[in-house]
């Protein structure tokens, strides 16, 4: 507990102030740049791109990795959703496709 405490504080200041690693973490939810990163994008993007085993139903080893991104997935997938709606009402913004 308090390892995380040492490590997430001082990520936590780095990441408010931009300058942190491009190294997604739990200090991302203070970032600026967490919604536009590509880092945390890309970190997201992960269990989308599970490659899926044959048989066609999913082990419960590979649901247990999946449950293990389900929270950060959702919570970014939210913040993007807000971010569009956002510019798209606060400055008409159009996203290609919507
Ligand atoms: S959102 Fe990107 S830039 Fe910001 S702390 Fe996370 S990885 Fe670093």
């Amino acid at each position: 507990m308090n390892g995380q405490k040492n490590t997430l504080k001082p990520k936590q200041n780095l990441a408010f102030n931009g300058e942190g690693e491009y190294k997604p973490g739990d200090w991302c939810r203070f970032c600026r740049a967490s919604v536009e990163c590509r880092a945390r994008a890309e970190e997201n993007l992960k269990v989308a791109k599970f490659e899926f085993k044959k048989p066609p139903l999913l082990t419960d080893v590979e649901i247990a990795e999946i449950l293990l991104h389900v929270n950060d997935l959702t919570k970014w997938a939210n913040e993007i959703f807000a971010y569009a709606t956002n510019a798209a009402v606060q400055q008409g913004k159009q996203w290609t496709g919507f």
